[in-house]
């Protein structure tokens, strides 16, 4: 029998409501102020009908804001046939934490419509988008001050584009209405890199880990990420682009990757460009040739690897499955893929977890870079990168100066005046500030773990750090 399967399993908001209660438990706050922080605020729940194939159809959906001890609210919004109140309101509450943690000024927010995307087509889509997103503009639950979407799962760029659009048709005077929604494409007031920022955030949270012997040791491991086993569940945004980075640029072996329809494993490392292009052609991972299929794709999550990265959905390491997973570090790409008892059964064979709420942070952080750029109205380095460039070069014109009369004693290298020449554009800022977003984020947690007796995970160390800010921010406004 598993280990824990006897456990009852709860919720996913009961799950991350004991998460929190763990560590709240660890704290000195009024009990008033614990609950006022943990229960979820308001849920929006509406029902429209949209005129399509001859008919209405009647959808459900929903906009749960968890906390507003700062404004506006931020979280993505899901297109799902999971989508519930539940779901939701779970993942409202992670957004509070999460934007405490990577301290972006913003509460706590979710949305999601009962819907499975791909039964539709393009021009339907739009047509149901825009009115949930219509819905949701009349309430203010879209609205730049207020409450600020961007894309999860089954949500993408496109249908931030419809959202932005369509908040800017019913508010034609707000200067500000681009910032109604994060996550839209560039030539629609989109940032440079935020496509990526969620798997990239979790490839800089990896780095990070990896550059703490004691964090490392805790997991049993050594070294970097170089020839590191990797399983990543779920080849979407998230997992797509973190699995790409850190094989290409970090050197670790993708071995598994585990979609809808089964999983692919090669104990060479996988193609990651070559299995993403496969899925969009052929709708599922059957089929692909450099690797073998395991139609039970739920199975590849106990398999042998050093880095587990569930990157899909919530509940997928549960007490079934948890006293089999042989990872020995699991990063949660996704938003609380593990459960509270898997998590219980995990802590105690001692395999460390970098939770969620941290792990895909990257996202929220663009976001809010994003934001900043709507309101500001300009892109990020348009005013500084000809600027540092020309004192760059008048560095380099002086050091060749000395360069002539040095002759071939000394000379600049041809790569080093390239690089530095070159004035850092939106990107590379972007990047820069994921990074030390990540890094700052990920030191703030391990002071916690590792100065702390009683807390002996990452995940009670995030829940300590990020409650103890949203707490901070209501003692000053005086609550
Ligand atoms: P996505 O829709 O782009 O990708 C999800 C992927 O998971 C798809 O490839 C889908 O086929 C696959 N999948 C679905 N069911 C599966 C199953 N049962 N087994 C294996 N694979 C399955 O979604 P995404 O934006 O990458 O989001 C994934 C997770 O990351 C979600 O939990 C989401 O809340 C979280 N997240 C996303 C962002 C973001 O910026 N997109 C930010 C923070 C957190």
């Amino acid at each position: 029998m598993a280990d824990g399967l006897m456990m009852p399993e709860p919720t996913f908001r009961e799950s991350v409501d004991l998460m929190f209660n763990r560590a709240v438990a660890l704290m000195d706050l009024p009990p008033g102020l614990e609950e006022k922080i943990r229960v979820c605020n308001a849920t929006y729940t509406v029902r429209f009908g949209v005129r399509l194939r001859g008919q209405i159809q009647t959808f459900t959906g929903y906009r749960s804001v968890h906390s507003e001890h700062m404004e506006p609210v931020k979280g993505g919004i899901r297109f799902a046939t999971s989508v519930c109140q539940d779901e939701v309101e779970a993942l409202a509450a992670l957004m509070t934490y999460k934007c405490a943690l990577v301290e972006a000024p913003f509460g706590g927010s979710k949305g999601g419509l009962c819907i499975d995307p791909r039964q539709w087509d393009e021009h339907e889509m739009e047509l149901i988008t825009r009115r949930f997103a219509y819905e949701l503009i009349k309430r203010d639950l879209i609205h730049p001050s207020q409450n600020v979407p961007a894309p999860d799962m089954g949500t993408s760029e496109r249908e931030m584009a419809w959202i932005a659009d369509q908040y800017g048709r019913m508010n034609t005077t707000d200067i500000n209405a681009k910032a109604c929604v994060t996550g839209k494409p560039l030539n629609a007031g989109g940032i440079a890199g935020r496509v990526e920022a969620t798997g990239r955030g979790v490839q800089y949270a990896l780095r990070e880990f990896f550059r703490h012997p004691e964090d490392k040791a805790a997991a049993g491991m050594e070294g970097d990420l170089d020839g590191k086993t990797v399983i990543v569940q779920g080849l979407g945004n998230v997992g797509y682009h973190a699995a790409k980075f850190i094989s290409q640029e970090d050197g670790a072996k993708i071995v598994a990757v585990i979609e809808r329809d089964g999983a692919l494993c090669n104990p060479e490392g996988l193609d990651i460009e070559a299995v993403r292009d496969w899925i969009a052609r052929h709708d599922g991972v059957s089929g692909y040739p450099d690797a073998a299929f395991c139609a039970d794709g739920a199975e590849i999550l106990e398999e042998e690897c050093d880095i587990l990265i569930p990157a899909a959905l919530e509940g997928v390491i549960n007490a079934g499955n948890a006293g089999m997973i042989k990872a020995k570090l699991i990063i949660e790409a996704a938003n609380g893929p593990i459960t509270a008892s898997a998590d219980e059964v995990l802590r105690r064979r001692g395999v460390v977890i970098i939770p969620d709420a941290y792990a895909n942070a990257g996202g929220v952080t663009v976001s809010y870079f994003e934001w900043v750029k709507n309101l500001s109205h300009i892109r990020f380095g348009r005013m500084q990168r000809r600027q540092e460039e020309a004192r760059h070069q008048l560095v380099v014109d002086e050091l060749e100066r000395l360069d002539r009369y040095l002759g071939d004693a000394w000379t600049l290298r041809p790569e080093f005046k390239d690089k530095y020449l070159k004035g850092a554009d939106e990107l590379e800022l972007v990047r820069s500030g994921l990074d030390d977003t990540m890094r700052t984020a990920y030191q703030s947690m391990r002071e916690v773990w590792h100065s702390r007796d009683d807390v002996q995970d990452l995940r009670t160390a995030t829940f300590i750090v990020a409650i103890e800010r949203v707490a901070a921010s209501y003692r000053a406004k005086g609550l």
